[in-house]
């Protein structure tokens, strides 16, 4: 099917975007990379009446790593971030671009259209909230800078106004003895998981967690941190034990729901399976192991 009629617009400044967006109102949509949006317009179960395409405007895709620090630009397209040098410093965002669907989608998909759309099966906002993250935001008020905790309100909602555009996501570097995995189950590579798990650790010495962030993706209406299992690990030694009480408690936090992905108590089995292999994964990186950390397919 074809999408419903639009006009088209090419800003070339963020500030002709901004003014674009107030003057088209409501309806209108930004477009980046068009791979949640255009399905959308073409299954006609969104109509903007204007589409503003923001990918002629200069800057908007650099990956810069300042000292302690990773620097996304909002059309930082998920195979840039998974093919990035820089980005080998937190190996869970490696994880988590290189997981994403298929290199197609990969090549147009970009970093701020992913967080914008808050998809609650979107990996990106399952794998940055296990870290320190903000979302630079712009509108006719200026810059904003918001904690992701607080920019994805709800599944496909976020704090976002309708004339405001994400221009950067920004990541602290971990702390020295820090390692973290992003893990998800899916069918076939071009679907979204039927669940996933991110897990950043950092350990002191070579057992003991000092901190941990366990994130649950696919199995709620958002990204859900399991911070019941962060607590069964932050300052204890990971051991056999600790790690299925982990993984036990963090099940208890997942909500999911039957769908064709799979049944509720299929995805609650999935999700702790994979914070347990995850965490494996995450300790083995933060003690300055090489590990390798797929997505798993079905029938592979
Ligand atoms: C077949 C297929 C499989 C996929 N599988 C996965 C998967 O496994 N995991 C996964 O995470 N994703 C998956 N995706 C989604 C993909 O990652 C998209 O790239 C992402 O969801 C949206 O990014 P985009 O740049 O394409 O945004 P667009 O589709 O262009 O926009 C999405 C929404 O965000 C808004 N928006 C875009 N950019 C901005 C901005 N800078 N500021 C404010 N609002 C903005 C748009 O107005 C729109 O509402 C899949 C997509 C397809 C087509």
């Amino acid at each position: 099917m074809y999408a419903a009629p639009f006009s088209y617009h090419r800003p070339a400044s963020l500030q002709e975007a901004i003014k674009l967006l107030q003057e088209l109102g409501r309806e209108a949509r930004i477009i980046a990379g068009g791979q949640s949006l255009i399905p959308l317009m073409k299954m006609r179960m969104v109509r903007p009446a204007a589409l503003v395409d923001i990918n002629f405007i200069p800057g908007l895709s650099e990956i810069q790593s300042p000292k302690g620090e990773l620097r996304f630009g909002a059309l930082a397209r998920h195979a840039d971030i998974e093919n990035s040098e820089a980005v080998s410093a937190i190996p869970i965002i490696h994880d988590c671009a290189a997981g994403i669907a298929d290199v197609q989608v990969r090549n147009q998909g970009t970093i701020g259209g992913s967080l914008a759309e808050a998809d609650p099966s979107g990996d990106w906002g399952t794998a940055l909230l296990t870290l320190e993250t903000s979302v630079i935001c712009l509108g006719p008020q200026g810059q904003r800078t918001v904690p992701l905790e607080e920019f994805i309100k709800d599944a496909y909602t976020t704090v976002l106004a309708h004339d405001e555009l994400v221009t950067g996501v920004h990541v602290k570097v971990p702390p020295k003895g820090s390692g973290g995995a992003h893990l998800a189950f899916k069918r076939t590579a071009p679907v979204y998981p039927t669940a996933s798990a991110a897990v950043q650790l950092t350990l002191e010495g070579k057992d003991t967690c000092k901190e941990a962030r366990i994130v649950l993706g696919c199995v709620g209406l958002t990204a859900i941190r399991a911070k019941e299992a962060e607590a069964v690990l932050r300052g204890k030694t990971l051991s056999e034990k600790s790690i299925q009480a982990a993984a036990e408690a963090a099940r208890e936090a997942a909500e999911p729901q039957s769908d064709m992905r799979g049944s509720a108590e299929y995805k609650l089995l999935m999700v702790a399976t994979l914070v347990k292999r995850a965490i494996g994964i995450a300790a083995r990186r933060a003690r300055g192991e090489r590990a390798e950390a797929g997505h798993e397919y079905v029938g592979r």
